[in-house]
Order: C-alpha cells, then structure tokens, then sequence
C-alpha cells in the first residue's frame, strides 16, 4: 500500500482494501480443511542465527576445493540459495555422488540451524489452534524432513503434523515450484485439493499450490517478500499470522 497523502479518499480506499483483504482471508481459512505448511518463513526463521547465504558459499566452496568450479554458472555462484546450487549440480550430474553429498552437507548445516531457528510470531499458538478445532495439518517444505522433525519436536509441535512432513528427498528435480511434496500430503491425507490451504512465504511456494490446485495464503514478514509474491500473482497475502489466528479463534 503506497500513500502520500491523507485526504479522506484515501483513508477510505485504504480501509476497504483492508475489508477485502480481510473477507478473502476469512474465505479461505474457513474453507481449509486441511492446512499444508512451507516450513522456512512462516513455522520459523530456520537460519535466523546461521546464514543461508553462508551456507550456500560454503557449498560452492566446497565444489570448488574439488575443482569442480566448472559445474556452476556466474549467476548460481553468486545467488547465494543452497538450493539453486544443489538443484544445479544434480540437473548436470543427477542422482550422483556428488549430489547426495551436497544434500548431506546442506542438511547438516540445516540440522545445525534449527538450535537458533527464530519461531515465527504467531506460528505456534495458531498451529495449535488449527490443530484444535479439527483442521489437518502438514509440512510441504524444500527443507529436510529430519530437520523439520527435529525442530518442531523442539517446539513440542510434532504432534499436531505427525506423521505428515513432506520434505526434501534425493529427487531434487521434484523442489517446488514442482508440486510433488503437496501433492503427497493430499494424497497421504486423502484430501481434495480444493479443501486445503497452503501457506508459503516465496514464488515456489504459491507455484506448486497453483501446480496442485491448492488455494494459496501468502506470508510476508517484509515489503520486499509481499512484492515478490504479488507479483508472482499472489492474491491473499498477510504480513502476520496474527489475523489468521484471530479469525480461527472468532476475534475477527
Ligand atoms: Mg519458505
């Protein structure tokens, strides 16, 4: 929302922007029977205290001590996403060696990230909330599934998921934007497409909902996350899962 002025027309166009941010949020958390979580951005920060960035140069270092430097192009040396990096080494080499040492490596320093995962505000009491007026909940993440499972026993928060964590398998072709992880929580669950809801926090995230045919709750904890996903054509977006757990708990 941009406003350089306070005249009354704004004001009013700002509150009905709200009402129909709230109506559309109302829709879809009352039509979701079953809710499938992206794990980084709105469960926690995995790397608030251990930088992706960091851990994606160290894997491209460690491509490089075995002068393999070459398998890499500029842009993915220098996007500093762990992912970009695995995903790009298996496209060339896949289901090698090589490939399952990288996903080893980089679920290791995940696994070391989740002792400083910062939770997201909200996540936990909402995730109980939804568990406790009989939703069905699940993980649909790129990250490891033991590192998912690690963390939310950590919150005391694995049995409100058990057992459906779909997470990173050595089919790393199959990473949203791929579908493939929402798509084995459905079917695990049983559940229609249409009667779930999935909250991710990037592009991927709403283009594997899109892919699968789930409706799509978008989570920004900034401006810059909110464009990135409006513009990747995001309807329903919050900078905060408080509103969501006030619709739950009938305060809004
Ligand atoms: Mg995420």
């Amino acid at each position: 929302m941009t406003s350089d002025t306070t005249s009354d027309t704004t004001q009013t166009e700002l509150a009905a922007e709200d009402d129909s941010l709230t109506d559309d949020l109302r829709e879809a958390v009352a039509r979701a029977r079953v809710v499938l979580w992206d794990f980084d951005g709105p469960i926690c920060a995995l790397f608030a205290g251990h930088s992706a960035e960091r851990v994606a140069i160290e894997l491209v270092e460690w491509l490089e001590g075995r002068g393999l430097h070459g398998l890499l192009t500029e842009a993915e040396r220098q996007s500093l996403d762990p992912h970009v990096v695995l995903r790009a080494v298996d496209r060339r080499h896949p289901g090698s060696d090589l490939v399952e040492e990288l996903e080893q490596r980089l679920t290791q320093e995940e696994l070391r990230a989740t002792e400083r995962a910062m939770p997201t505000p909200y996540a936990d009491p909402l995730i109980r909330t939804w568990t406790a007026v009989g939703s069905r909940l699940a993980v649909a993440t790129n990250n490891s599934p033991l590192v998912v499972r690690q963390y939310l026993a950590s919150r005391g928060l694995g049995a409100c998921f058990a057992p459906h964590i779909y997470g990173r398998t050595r089919e790393l072709s199959r990473l949203k934007p791929h579908p493939h992880c929402l798509n084995q929580a459905l079917n695990a669950m049983g559940a229609a497409p249409s009667s779930a809801l999935m909250i991710g926090d990037t592009p991927s995230d709403h283009l594997a909902a899109r892919e699968a045919g789930v409706p799509f709750l978008g989570y920004a904890r900034n401006e810059h996350k909110e464009k990135l996903l409006r513009d990747a054509g995001a309807e329903v977006v919050v900078g905060s899962l408080e509103p969501v757990l006030k619709l739950l708990r009938g305060q809004a």
